[in-house]
Formats: C-alpha cells, sequence, structure tokens
C-alpha cells in the first residue's frame, strides 16, 4: 500500500514500519541499504549509478532533539520559496531517521528540484562512514547526514562536480548545521573540478603531516569550509545554515 510520495510523513512512518521498505545488500559493497519501493529497473540503475559520499571520520555525535530544532531553511537558487521549507522539513525528518540508526550510520535522500522524492531513504552502513547516493537523469538535490557534523569532504566535492544533474548537494550535521553546495547557470565544469582537485591535494598534505589524526581532520575541515567560502568559483555557490 505505498503511495507516500505526495505526503510529508509518511517517510517517518515508513522507517518505522518497514512496510514499505525492504533492506538489500549490495554485493559490490557489502553495505546495507533500505530501498523504498524500488523497481528492478530503477534497482539497476541504481547499481549502476551510485557512488559513495563520505563523511570526514571525526567523532560521531548523537542526534538531539535540539539539534532537529535548530534546522533552519535557507535562501537558495536552485529551490523556490516553497521548496526551501520543504527542504527543511527533509533535514529535520532526516535526522530522525539517523536518529533510528546505529551511531554513525550516514542516511541520504534524494529528490526532484521541486523537492518531490526521488528516492526513500538510503542507510550507509554503520562501520563505513559513507553512504551511496544514486545518479539520477533529471535534475535533482541530495541530502545527506554527517554523524560527526563535519562539512563536505573531498569525495563527496569530487561527485558533486562530476555528476552534472546533481544540482545541489546538503550535509546536514548531527549537530544540525547544515551545509549546502548547489550548481546555476553557468557553472565552469572545469574549474570548479580543478579546485576539487587542489582541495584534495591539500588535505592530503595535511594527512601527511605531523600530528594526531584529531588534529588533522579538524583541520582539513576548516580548510575545507575556508575553500569553499572565499575562493569562489562561477556558478557554485556555498551556504551554511544553522
Ligand atoms: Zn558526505
Amino acid at each position: 500500500m505505498y503511495n507516500c510520495r505526495c505526503t510529508t510523513v509518511a517517510v517517518v512512518d515508513g522507517v518505522d514500519t518497514g512496510n514499505a521498505m525492504r533492506r538489500a545488500r549490495d554485493p559490490e559493497t557489502g553495505q546495507n541499504v533500505l530501498v523504498e519501493d524500488m523497481t528492478y529497473d530503477e534497482w539497476v540503475k541504481w547499481k549502476m549509478a551510485k557512488g559513495a559520499f563520505y563523511d570526514l571520520s571525526l567523532q560521531p555525535k548523537p542526534v538531539t532533539i535540539e539539534s532537529i530544532n535548530r534546522v533552519k531553511a535557507f535562501q537558495c537558487v536552485t529551490l523556490g520559496a516553497a521548496a526551501q521549507t520543504g527542504l527543511k522539513n527533509m533535514h529535520k525528518q532526516l535526522l530522525l531517521a539517523a536518529r533510528k540508526q546505529p551511531l554513525g550510520t550516514e542516511v541520504a535522500r534524494v529528490f526532484g528540484c521541486d523537492m518531490g522524492k526521488l528516492t526513500g531513504y538510503i542507510v550507509g552502513d554503520d562501520n563505513q562512514k559513507s553512504v551511496y547516493i544514486p545518479n539520477m537523469e533529471v535534475e535533482h538535490i541530495a541530502i545527506h547526514t554527517h554523524p560527526s557534523s563535519s562539512a563536505f569532504s573531498p569525495k563527496d566535492l569530487l561527485r558533486f562536480a562530476q555528476r552534472d544533474k546533481l544540482k545541489m548537494l546538503t550535509v546536514i550535521g548531527h549537530n544540525g548545521h547544515i551545509y549546502a553546495i548547489e550548481k546555476t547557470d553557468g557553472v565552469e565544469k572545469e574549474i570548479f573540478m580543478k579546485k576539487v582537485h587542489d582541495i584534495s591535494a591539500a588535505t592530503k598534505i595535511i594527512l601527511a603531516s605531523n600530528k594526531t589524526n584529531e588534529e588533522k581532520l579538524v583541520e582539513i575541515n576548516a580548510f575545507i569550509r575556508e575553500s569553499l567560502k572565499n575562493d569562489y568559483t562561477p556558478g557554485v555557490n556555498y551556504y551554511e545554515q544553522w
């Protein structure tokens, strides 16, 4: 009895009941995923197009009611005003879904640019610190949680840069902090790809330094945020909101 694309509460109900979902193990990665009403064709397409989105390996923190209450809407180019409110609600619901998973598990979901649901919840493995997000043939936005509340990882940015139809990618931290990046008209893909590669190279240098792992990851997180904030790429907008 699945028909929840037009309702706002069924997504949370879906996680509760499990009726509209099935848990499947991806044979390549061993990751468990929750697939909501996916046809076989969609499943095959999903497997072909999937790619991992990572959190930095900082300490995961639990989702609290305070962090869910902290989630705010933000202005962006990709979404109209109503869809911006819809995104805020979907971020809150994603945190509710993440709250029911073992600590450290990432959860993702994909929407059209009108915030219509394109997938159910996609749940990463609790010990992999990553979640697989399908690519789509239509323009879409993808949201995913970072249990440590860190910003985009270099892998997240690379996949965002590569996927032309992925118009916006957001990270919602378990603390309610939102990071978002979007492509607008006239995006300079080559320039952005180069920037992402530069960020990735810089993080590798930090990783090779003589510091504790925790110090390195904190430094990488700060470096990525500063790079996205201060070094503007035409057609790519970066937001932080909380
Ligand atoms: Zn990520």
